[in-house]
């Protein structure tokens, strides 16, 4: 599915940034968040729901997990809609009609100073009241507004099992979606700051293929695809990450007009991990002789290269890079 590429719109000034997608995103974890390839399930285990983000049965499933089922998205957004009921400012007015039936008494010059006085002090009363019952009106529509729910779990840590480190090797040919920064591999969390503890929306990561020269000198190669990365994460606000909001739009499409708003990946900032050439690497999981059945010697050759047994899994000891 193209549409899911991470590839900007030709012709777009962002073309040249958009870093190429490295595995197609078709699927994500409900409860952890994320994104999958086809027919992949979560780093999770079964435990983890996966649905599909390529069917519009796929994605309400998970825009009912992040806002609640259809009847309760179509309520949140009236209540936040209407704001409250208005304090009606209006009603401070009533019961005089200004018909001038206030007595012929003779307006000496006193009265009227008086009059004036109380009616700017009346006119100050109404502003105050109308103040008021907007900022009342604004509480209501903030408490009423809808608000996402985030994963229920974490995404699965790396464990405890770490294997060898070394540094990694290659040449940068992406660019990390919220950063822009030149590098072999990125991670990113987008995040709805509003939710403490559930706030995590969207996990997504992902490799244009990379080298780790291990300590021991061995060579570790890792194929371009998903990845799992951990390591020193770099905040970014959403509006300063404008390619990665085309992306999040491209997988995530309305599907319903009532839903306009209700993103199904919500998100204000953006947590990335980085990887480039030079950087520590810890490597985690199992990790396999590659068979080259044309090489001398075959996989017991001392020069043979070592690659991860299912998703690679590093974690970015220390960034040596300029940040
Ligand atoms: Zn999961």
């Amino acid at each position: 599915m193209s549409s899911t590429s991470l590839t900007a719109p030709k012709g777009s000034p962002s073309t040249a940034l958009a870093p190429r997608a490295a595995f197609p995103r078709v699927r994500v974890c409900i409860d952890c968040r994320t994104l999958l390839g086809p027919k992949e399930t979560c780093d999770g285990g079964p435990k983890h729901r996966v649905t599909s983000i390529e069917t519009p049965t796929g994605r309400n499933a998970l825009r009912t997990e992040v806002w609640g089922p259809p009847s309760v998205r179509r309520r949140a957004k009236q209540l936040a809609k209407a704001g409250g009921t208005s304090l009606g400012a209006g009603t401070i007015f009533e019961g005089c009609s200004g018909c001038g039936d206030c007595g012929g008494v003779a307006l000496e010059g006193e009265f009227i100073v008086v009059v004036a006085v109380i009616a700017l002090i009346a006119a100050a009363g109404a502003l105050l009241y109308w103040i008021i019952a907007k900022i009342v009106e604004a509480i209501r529509a903030y408490q009423n507004r809808p608000r996402p729910n985030g994963g229920l779990t974490k995404p699965p840590s790396l464990g405890r099992r770490a294997g060898p480190s070394g540094v990694v090797l290659g040449q940068t040919n992406m660019l990390a979606p919220a950063t822009g920064k030149e590098c072999v591999a990125w991670a990113l969390d987008l995040r709805n700051e509003r939710f403490l503890g559930t706030d995590l929306m969207l996990h997504d990561a992902e490799t244009s293929g990379f080298e780790v020269k291990l300590d021991d000198g061995t060579l570790l190669r890792v194929p371009g695809g998903r990845i799992r990365l951990e390591g020193p994460k770099k905040r970014v606000d959403r509006s300063d990450a404008r390619p990665l909001e085309e992306f999040v739009q491209t997988i995530s499409p309305e599907d319903d007009p009532e839903d306009e708003g209700l993103d199904a990946f919500p998100y204000d900032t953006v947590d990335e991990v980085v990887v480039r050439p030079g950087d520590r690497v810890r490597v985690f999981g199992a990790l396999e002789r590659e068979v080259d059945p044309d090489a001398p010697g075959g996989y017991r050759a001392s020069n043979a290269i070592l690659v991860p047994k299912g998703v690679p899994a590093f974690r970015v000891e220390r960034d040596k890079g300029p940040s």
